[in-house]
C-alpha cells in the first residue's frame, strides 16, 4: 500500500514543503500508522504567512455580500460531506462515526452563525451628540489569525474558529493537532471549492516549533488557541508578549452535580453518555459527579449498570458505542491514575482497565470506569483524566457541593440534576464556572451564544465563537464626524472639546 503523506495547504495548494521533520500518524483502534505527517520548518511558516498578509489587504477590504456568498457555499459543502470529515476524524482520533457526526454538525452551526456576518457587523450611530456633530463606530478585522486546535474535535473545533475569522475579513491559518491533522485539509479543499481567494485559510502542520514560529511572528496578528491549561497559559503569555490579540481555552475538570430531589434514571443516563462518550476526551466530558447526601448510592449503582452496558470497539462499527483512546500513553495514563485512586482508598466500581476489544488487541482501549468515594487528594481528582472515568465525590449538602467545584482551579463547564428550581438558581448564580447545564450534562453553547470557561480553563477575555468570536476577530472603530456650513466654520477653542 502507498504511503498516506499529509501535508500542509499553502496559498491554495497542498505542498508537502521544505521541512525534512515528518511524525507518525496512527488509528488508535488498531494501532497502526495511518499516515506520515510533514511538519513545516520556517520556510512553510515564512510562506503561510507572507501569502495570509497578502490576502488579507483584499479580503478584508471585499463586500460583506460576496463575503457571505462565500459563506454560504462553504456550509452547503460541509453539509454534503458530513461522511467523508466524519471517516477522516474516526481514522485518526477513534470516535464513533455517529459522535464524529455530531461534531461535524456542531461546526456546521457556527459556519450558520457566520453567515449572518452582515448583520453582526452592523455598527453603531450617534446623530447629533454635539450640535452638527453625529459619531459612528464600526469594526474591522485584525489582519492575519492564527488557530491553534486540540486533538479531541479535530473538525468542530478548527470550525468555531475559521469561519467567523474569515466572514470578519481576516485571513486564518490553522495549525491543527498533530494526531489527527487529515480533516483540516479536507476543510481546506471545502473553503477553495467554496470560492474562497487563495492565501485566506492556510494549514500548517508541526508541532512546538511551529506553534512558537506562529506566536512570535511579526505578521501574526491574533491567535486562537484550544487545548490543555499548561501549554494555553503559555500560548496565551508568548503570544501577548509579542504584541497579538490572544483567547487561549485551557483544560477542564467538570462537575456534575446530583441532588437527591433528582430523577436519578434521567441523571445516570445523562451522567453515562457525558463521561464515556468519546472515550471522555470532551473538554466538555463529566469527569466527576458530585452526589450529594442520599443520592450517592442511587447514582453509583445505576451508572455501573450503564457503564457495564457500553459496547467498546472500532467506532467504523455500526454497533460501537464508545472507541479507544487517541494514544498508548494516554491509555497507560488513564489506567495509572485509576490505580492510582484505588491505592488511595477510591473503590473502583467497574473496572476498565483490562478490557480488551477482540481483533483490535493493539488498539488504545480502556473501558468504562467508574470510582467511588473519591477524595479530593487524590491525583484522579486533582489530574484532567481525559479518559472514560466517572469520579464519584459524596458531599452533604448544596453548598458544600458549590464550595467544591469553586475550589478547583478549571472552571469550564458544570452541571446540576435537581427537580427544585430554587436550587438550580442558587447553583447557577454561584458557581465559579462559564458554562452551567441544567439537568443538561454537557452545556455546549449554541452557536449564536459564545462558548468559554472561567479561571484555569480560559486565558484572555474573550470567549469563542458567537458575539465573543465576532468581537475577538475584529477592532473598533469611533468616527466623530461635522460637516460645517458656510455660516459655521469657526468654533476652534483651546479648550478640550466638549459638546454643545
Ligand atoms: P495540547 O495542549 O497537548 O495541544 C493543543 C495544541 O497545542 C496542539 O495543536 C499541539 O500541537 C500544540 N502544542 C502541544 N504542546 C505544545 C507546546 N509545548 N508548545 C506549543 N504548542 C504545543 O492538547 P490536546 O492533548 O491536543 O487536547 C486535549 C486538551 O485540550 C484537554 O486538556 C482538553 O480539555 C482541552 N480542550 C479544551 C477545550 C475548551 O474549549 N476549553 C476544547 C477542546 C479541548
Amino acid at each position: 500500500m502507498s504511503e498516506n503523506h499529509i501535508e500542509h495547504w499553502i496559498n491554495g495548494e497542498r505542498t508537502r514543503g521544505a521541512g525534512t521533520r515528518t511524525q507518525e500518524v496512527y488509528n488508535p483502534a488498531t494501532g497502526e500508522v495511518s499516515g506520515i505527517l510533514h511538519l513545516g520548518s520556517s520556510e512553510e511558516l515564512e510562506a503561510a504567512v507572507t501569502s495570509a498578509r497578502a490576502a488579507a489587504d483584499t479580503w478584508g477590504d471585499i463586500s460583506l455580500a460576496k463575503r457571505m456568498s462565500v459563506l454560504f457555499k462553504f456550509r452547503e459543502l460541509v453539509a454534503a460531506n458530513v461522511d467523508a470529515l466524519s471517516a477522516a476524524i474516526t481514522a485518526e482520533h477513534g470516535k464513533v462515526l455517529s459522535d464524529a457526526a455530531g461534531e461535524v454538525a456542531r461546526g456546521l452551526e457556527v459556519v450558520e452563525f457566520a453567515c449572518g456576518i452582515p448583520q453582526l457587523l452592523k455598527g453603531e450611530y450617534s446623530d447629533q451628540v454635539s450640535t452638527g456633530f453625529d459619531v459612528f463606530s464600526f469594526r474591522q478585522p485584525l489582519g492575519v489569525v492564527a488557530g491553534i486546535t486540540p486533538f479531541n474535535f479535530p473538525a468542530m473545533v478548527p470550525l468555531w474558529m475559521a469561519p467567523l475569522a474569515i466572514a470578519t475579513g481576516n485571513t486564518f491559518i490553522l495549525k491543527p493537532s498533530e494526531r489527527d491533522p487529515s480533516a483540516s485539509l479536507l476543510l481546506a479543499e471545502y473553503w477553495k471549492q467554496a470560492g474562497l481567494p487563495d492565501g485566506v485559510f492556510q494549514v500548517l502542520h508541526g508541532d512546538k516549533e511551529m506553534v512558537d514560529g506562529l506566536l512570535t511572528h511579526p505578521l501574526v496578528d491574533g491567535v486562537s488557541f484550544v487545548g490543555s491549561t499548561p501549554i494555553a497559559k503559555y500560548v496565551y503569555e508568548t503570544g501577548v508578549a509579542h504584541g497579538k490579540r490572544v483567547q487561549a481555552l485551557g483544560g477542564a475538570k467538570n462537575h456534575a452535580v446530583v441532588m437527591p430531589d433528582a430523577d436519578m434514571d434521567l441523571a445516570a443516563d445523562h451522567l453515562s453518555a457525558a463521561a464515556f462518550g468519546s472515550a471522555g476526551e470532551r473538554c466538555m466530558a463529566i469527569s466527576v459527579a458530585v452526589a450529594v447526601g442520599d443520592a450517592a448510592d442511587a447514582v453509583v449503582e445505576k451508572v455501573r449498570e450503564r457503564a457495564e452496558a457500553i459496547k467498546v470497539g472500532n467506532g467504523t462499527h455500526s454497533d460501537s458505542e464508545m472507541g479507544p483512546v487517541i494514544t498508548s500513553s494516554a491509555q497507560e495514563r488513564v489506567k495509572r491514575l485509576v490505580g492510582e485512586a484505588e491505592q488511595a482508598g477510591a473503590a473502583v466500581v467497574v473496572d476498565g482497565r483490562d478490557l480488551v476489544v477482540e481483533g483490535h488487541e493493539d488498539g488504545y482501549f480502556v473501558g468504562p470506569t467508574l470510582l467511588d468515594k473519591v477524595g479530593v487528594e487524590m491525583s484522579a481528582y486533582e489530574q484532567e483524566i481525559f479518559g472514560p472515568v466517572l469520579a464519584v465525590v459524596r458531599v452533604e449538602t448544596l453548598e458544600e457541593a458549590i464550595e467544591l467545584i469553586n475550589s478547583n482551579p478549571y472552571g469550564n463547564g458544570t452541571a446540576i440534576f435537581t427537580g427544585s428550581g430554587n436550587a438550580a438558581r442558587t447553583f447557577q448564580r454561584k458557581v465559579t464556572v462559564g458554562m452551567i447545564g441544567i439537568n443538561v450534562p454537557v452545556p455546549v453553547p449554541v452557536a449564536w451564544h459564545s462558548f468559554g470557561g472561567w479561571k484555569d480553563s480560559l486565558f484572555g477575555e474573550h470567549h469563542i465563537y458567537g458575539p465573543d468570536g465576532v468581537r475577538f476577530y475584529t477592532r473598533g472603530k469611533a468616527v466623530t464626524q461635522r460637516w460645517p456650513q458656510a455660516n459655521d466654520l469657526s468654533g476652534a477653542s483651546m479648550n478640550f472639546p466638549s459638546s454643545q
